[in-house]
């Protein structure tokens, strides 16, 4: 059961006008499962400003949004009998319907509930815990009718910022018969992890020394575990692992309910340091011989400065590799504050 912290440290030294040393630091860390490099790189400390979308919601809600309750069931597609008996799936205030323009084969829009715009601070535990049980459901009905389909992910895009087009909060169940990128190289390095560490699986270790050092620790809610990652994707990177879960099969409702209280934990944190928008995924197996956790991943998404400047550059688009102004360990200091406070 070994996980490696592999960091490297390179100083960039120069001079001001007046002659004046500056020494500034970028920290380049291995990825423990992938070895993909991630830079923490200075903070120039540039303003983020939270977008308040109440405006925007005025001009998009109701009859001009397709989600609203006005235009829901009969402006959005229904499902195959076999996916779906009525056409569509309802857990509580969630809805399942077809994505109009799909990212893969198989590839259902949640709704949350019929709120329209809905803050960061207003996701009640029963509202998360929904419409994840609804995208659930999608997926097992979607395994249940096409032996082709292999690969299912969870995903939200929570505001524009995020890729989200439209204001009224929806995640993607999506279920392939190709995997992603990231799902054939995660899948095969959790292979690879286990074959040499006697079938335990990265994330249970991760979850057992993260736990242990604390620094990156942030809590956990019943069977659902939260730390910050060592190499992270973006300016924050939250990894939830489910403790008990290989595949979809064995996620219950009182994990999604975990899940959920330890998303309004992560929420606070976003607000706390003036981020509103996130992009969270969340890989599941569909095999029930599956050996290897659920786990999911969620990322701020921001602008910079007072030109609204993309958190996305050439580093990340072409590049390929990560950037954060934030370090992990202080980060994962404030998410576990607001553990404590649930
Ligand atoms: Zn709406």
């Amino acid at each position: 059961m070994v996980i490696k912290f592999q960091k490297n440290e390179e100083w960039f030294t120069f001079y001001d006008s007046k002659g004046t040393l500056i020494e500034r630091k970028t920290e380049v860390r291995f990825d423990p499962l992938t070895g993909e490099t991630s830079r923490i790189v200075f903070d120039s400390g540039a303003a983020i400003v939270p977008p308040d979308y109440t405006e925007a919601a005025k001009q998009t809600i109701g009859v001009k949004c397709p989600f609203c309750p006005e235009n829901l069931l009969h402006m959005t597609p229904v499902f195959p009998k076999e996916v779906a008996k009525d056409g569509r799936i309802f857990q509580g205030k969630a809805v399942v319907f077809p994505n109009l323009f799909p990212y893969s084969k198989h590839n259902g829009v949640v709704i949350f509930s019929d709120q329209h715009y809905i803050k960061l601070e207003q996701f009640t535990t029963e509202l998360i815990m929904d419409a994840f049980l609804a995208a659930q459901t999608y997926i097992q009905n979607v395994k249940g009718t096409d032996p082709k389909a292999k690969y299912a992910s969870i995903n939200w895009n929570y505001l524009p910022y995020s890729g989200g087009s439209v204001l009224h909060p929806h995640i993607q169940a999506i279920v392939s018969e190709s995997p992603t990128n990231y799902q054939t190289r995660s899948s095969n390095k959790l292979l690879e992890y286990s074959q040499d560490n006697d079938g335990i699986d990265f994330h249970y270790s991760l979850y057992h020394t993260e736990k242990n050092l604390g620094e990156r620790w942030i809590g956990e809610c019943g069977q659902v575990a939260w730390m910050h990652a060592f190499a992270p994707k973006s300016h924050n990177d939250f990894i939830a692992v489910f403790l008990q879960s290989h595949s979809i099969y064995d996620i219950s409702e009182q994990d999604w309910a975990d899940f959920a209280r330890g998303l309004q934990a992560i929420f606070a944190t976003l607000t706390e340091q003036g981020f509103a928008s996130f992009n969270l995924a969340l890989n599941v197996a569909l095999d029930q011989e599956a050996r290897q956790l659920v786990y999911a991943h969620l990322i701020p998404r921001i602008t910079i400065g007072k030109l609204n400047t993309s958190d996305i550059n050439v580093f990340q688009a072409l590049q390929n590799e990560p950037l954060s102004f934030k370090t992990p360990e202080v980060v994962a200091a404030i998410a576990r504050n607001n553990f404590q406070k649930l």
